[in-house]
């Protein structure tokens, strides 16, 4: 019983809901043993001085389901950070995954790898020669010659080498496959049409089943997303329903109520595409013609996301952390996003705990304050599930039950 602890503070929010009344944690190790009311918490526990976090919220350690570590989130041209050699990536990997750490992300997925430097990065953070949350890892995202990310060198030609890839990955340890399935932000490839032909998008998924993971696509038009959800694709990143024209809409009906049908979990990176129109109102640049637009089209999107998450459909939080000016640290800033765009603030905090933890095969370790779970917590100052921006300072951050100390000099947002 030496390594028990008790802590407590005015508000729990366990990963589904707000508990009702004041509650303790015992954690055993890096354990969570029991989650109790005060009053029994006293009576089974009463010889354990308890960690009382006075006006503070304790929440499960929240899951970003979605980052790019080895990027520097700093507007970097893709040649700029591509050119880098693995050793400074995987530098910039360990520091994103502390800055992550220190924010309260204690489960950190990272979607895009180069080479093999995320699987290098995580076996530090296990062997203890670096410090670091968590982390679920995809390895190299599939992707066609020149499409979206192919300087991560997930190259493939045909169905063979996408086989192929995604048992290299597996045997490496992915916990996740993720595959371009739409061009993107990398210039050249196609945002607003398919990469892939079906066949490959279910070659992927069948591949993923029998390795006992799931899968991610990032998708950003209208008729990839139907494919690959249509495919079996457990998450569908990004999700924006562009036509293979460009043109926009906030949903697509059509893929809602098949993405519902399916349990597909929904990872709009609502954020990354704010981060750019908040750069440019921050720095003065751009024309403002296309900040308006860049602005209408977010709306369009935030709209499309809140009538998803009413239909049900699970929107998880992702927030795409290292692409374009999106720096690490910042995960709450998807958070904020998904309230603006309508969804209640404790749904936003399910969707970044148990939810994302669910998608990603890690709800028997992870995601909620329950009994047999890791003690990987987050503790707030005030109520996050009244306002959510308090989710970007963490009083406490706890993983595995250990308390992290990282100060916080590098965490530099407002
Ligand atoms: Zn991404």
């Amino acid at each position: 019983m030496d390594n028990l602890r008790r802590l407590q503070s005015d508000w729990q929010f366990d990963g589904y809901k707000v508990l009702e009344g004041r509650h303790s944690i015992i954690l055993d190790g890096e354990d969570i043993v029991d989650v109790l009311p005060q009053d029994e918490a006293d009576q089974k526990y009463g010889h354990i001085e308890p960690e009382t976090f006075e006006g503070c919220t304790i929440m499960p350690g929240m899951v970003n389901c979605h980052a790019h570590v080895i990027m520097p989130g700093d507007g970097s041209e893709a040649e700029v950070m591509f050119g880098r050699d693995n050793e400074i990536l995987l530098l910039q990997g360990y520091t994103n995954a502390l800055k992550s750490l220190a924010s309260g992300v204690t489960t950190l997925a990272d979607f895009g790898d180069r080479d093999d430097i995320t699987f290098h990065l995580r076996e530090a953070i296990e062997c203890g020669a670096a410090i670091g949350p968590r982390m679920i890892l995809s390895g190299r995202p599939l992707t066609i010659p020149e499409g979206h990310a192919w300087n991560m060198n997930g190259v493939v030609r045909n169905e063979a080498e996408a086989r192929a890839l995604a048992r290299e990955v597996f045997s490496k340890g992915a916990d996740v496959l993720k595959i371009m399935a739409s061009g993107g932000g990398t210039a050249g490839s196609d945002p607003y049409n398919p990469q892939f032909p079906v066949s490959i998008l279910e070659a992927c998924v069948e591949e993923a089943r029998e390795a006992g993971k799931p899968t991610a696509a990032h998708t950003s038009n209208i008729q990839c997303i139907r494919e690959v959800i249509e495919a079996g694709f457990d998450i569908v990143a990004h999700g924006s329903f562009h036509d293979s024209e460009g043109n926009l809409v906030g949903l697509d009906p059509v893929s809602a109520e098949m993405a519902l049908e399916r349990g597909v979990y929904w990872n709009p990176t609502l954020a990354v595409a704010r981060s750019g129109i908040r750069h440019m109102e921050k720095t003065g640049t751009g024309d403002p013609e296309v900040l308006a637009e860049k602005k209408a089209k977010w709306a369009r999107r935030a709209e499309g996301v809140r009538q998803m998450y009413e239909m049900g459909i699970p929107v998880i939080a992702g927030s795409d952390e290292g692409f374009g000016t999106y720096a690490f640290g910042g995960h709450w800033l998807e958070l904020e996003a998904l309230v603006d765009a309508g969804i209640p603030e404790d749904a936003v905090l399910s969707g970044t705990t148990i939810l994302p933890a669910r998608a990603l095969g890690m709800d028997h370790l992870v995601g909620s304050l329950e009994s047999g779970k890791k003690a990987d917590l987050m503790i707030v100052a005030g109520k996050p599930f009244e306002d959510i921006t308090l989710t970007a300072k963490a009083e406490r951050v706890i993983l595995a039950g250990e308390d992290v100390d990282l100060g916080e000099t590098f965490l530099d947002f407002e």
